[in-house]
This record gives C-alpha cells, structure tokens and sequence, in this order.
C-alpha cells in the first residue's frame, strides 16, 4: 500500500497558438506522480530531464521544442523535486510511463538505475519512429543509455471494466489507453485512504473532455487530431473516460497530464484528503 502520494509537475509548455484566446490554454504543465510505497519511490510518468534541459535542440529536436513551446528549467526536472522533497534520488527504483513522447519520457536518463515500465507496443513503436510523427514525437537520445525496460501487456486483468496490467505491486497498473499513440496507457494508483487516481496521460488534453457532453478549445481538438496514431480508438477510449468519470463517484479521481487546473485539484489532495 503506498504511504503517500506526491504531485510534480516535470515540465512547462506554452504552445504559440496559447497566445489566442479561447484557441488553447496559455500554459500546460505535465503532470507527474511520485508514490511512496514499501518498496521504495516510484515515478509516474517524468516530463522533461536535466539533459533536455542542457541541450533541448539536440535531445527534442527544433520541431518538437517549437510545436510545444516547452520552458525548460532544471528546478522542473523530476530529479530536481525529488531531492527538493528531502529523498535521495537512488530510492526511486521504478518508473511507470504513459507513453514515450519526449515530454513524458525526458527524466528516465536522470534515474538510470530504475526499471522503466511501459506497455510493449509503446516500446516497439517508439523504437522503430517511423513516419513523420514517429520522427518527430519520439527522442531516442532520451533512452540512449540503456534502461533496464520492463514491458507490459494486458492479461486478463479488470480495473473498473477496463484491462489492467500490474506495473509495480497491486498499487499501480498501468491501464491500456490506446488512441494518441499505439502503446498509450493510464496509470492507477490506489490512493493510501481508498478509491484511486487515474492519470490518463495524453487520452484527453482538457478538463472539459472527461465531462459528458464534453467541451475542449477548438486548438486542443486540432492538436489531438495531428497527434493521434489510432482515430477510433482515441475515441472511443475518451467515451469510457467520460463513463468512467460519470460513474465512479469518489472511488476514481481521472486527470490527464497536461490540465493545469486538474493538476492544481489533484495536488490539493494530500493522501487522498483534500487540504485547502
Ligand atoms: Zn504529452
């Protein structure tokens, strides 16, 4: 059972087209977890690492950094906030990906030691970076020293009507979403009071999207169709968000990693009571 569950946000992103009003949030951040559990720390998805930071160019490509505006900063980094909450970074031996675009995947290479847990199409698809989008979305800079992977896919699980997979003890699952990439996956994390957090990763973009009907700014929607790898299972996967969302009650609190307002609502929540 995890003992305490952290909110981070590894990265900025303030994409040109935020500049309209009404077309795009101004601000993006991306939402990261990190669990104490018996075992030790384990990460939730990494926004950008301190070698993004050093040689953003290089390591995102001048494509990726312009599209999503990213400021990069090493006080965001997840390593950077690990030891700001008094940890040694050596304790966190897992890391559990939503997928392997370059705002998710960039802080693995700060955490070398760690088992770095993703769903095996993630992994094959990413590898193989073809296409235009695979070119450009995925860094394989960010991964060139070797993670000791652990690949993952669904066995029959059931997490609220949806296939699971264990990750890391029966406390965190990584759960199949796929739409914005192959490989895409949510997280659960049973939350140490009950009930559990969803981090949805990419499957929606906007708070307004797990709210039946849904709303989203015209520039999400847009951006959400450039990235998508898989249309209708993008959809669809959003459709069961919004049961989900409608459904639950209080058992599963959803957020995606981008919401800066899901983000602020989520880290009010201190093991699963919300302080104010
Ligand atoms: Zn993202």
């Amino acid at each position: 059972m995890s003992s305490r569950i952290h909110h981070l946000s590894c990265a900025t992103l303030c994409p040109a087209a935020g500049r309209v009003p009404g077309l795009m949030p101004s601000r993006l951040v991306a939402h990261c977890l990190l669990v104490e559990g018996p075992g030790g720390l384990t990460l939730v998805d990494t926004g950008f690492g301190t070698a993004d930071v050093a040689d953003p160019a290089g390591r995102l490509g001048r494509t990726f950094a312009l599209a999503t505006g990213a400021r990069l900063s090493t006080a965001d980094t997840a390593i950077a906030q690990v030891r700001a909450l008094g940890f040694d970074p050596r304790e966190v031996g897992d890391i559990v990906l939503t997928h392997l675009d370059a705002d998710h995947a960039g802080g693995i290479s700060d955490f070398p030691w760690a088992r770095v847990h993703v769903h095996r199409d993630e992994l094959a698809t990413a590898r193989g970076r073809r296409g235009r989008l695979g070119r450009t979305r995925y860094s394989a800079r960010q991964w060139q020293h070797g993670p000791q992977w652990v690949e993952h896919a669904a066995d029959g699980d059931d997490w609220f009507g949806f296939e699971s997979v264990r990750a890391v003890g029966d406390d965190v699952l990584l759960v199949p979403l796929r739409g914005h990439t192959v490989g895409h996956c949510g997280v659960a994390v049973r939350r140490p009071s009950g009930g559990w957090f969803l981090h949805a990763g990419d499957s929606y973009f906007f708070r307004g999207e797990k709210q039946t009907p849904p709303s989203s700014p015209p520039g999400i929607r847009v951006f959400q169709a450039i990235m998508e790898m898989d249309h209708a299972a993008r959809l669809a996967n959003q459709d069961r968000l919004r049961e989900l969302h409608a459904g639950s009650g209080d058992e599963v609190t959803i957020f995606c990693a981008h919401d800066e307002i899901e983000f602020d609502a989520a880290a009010a929540h201190i093991d699963g009571r919300t302080v104010r």
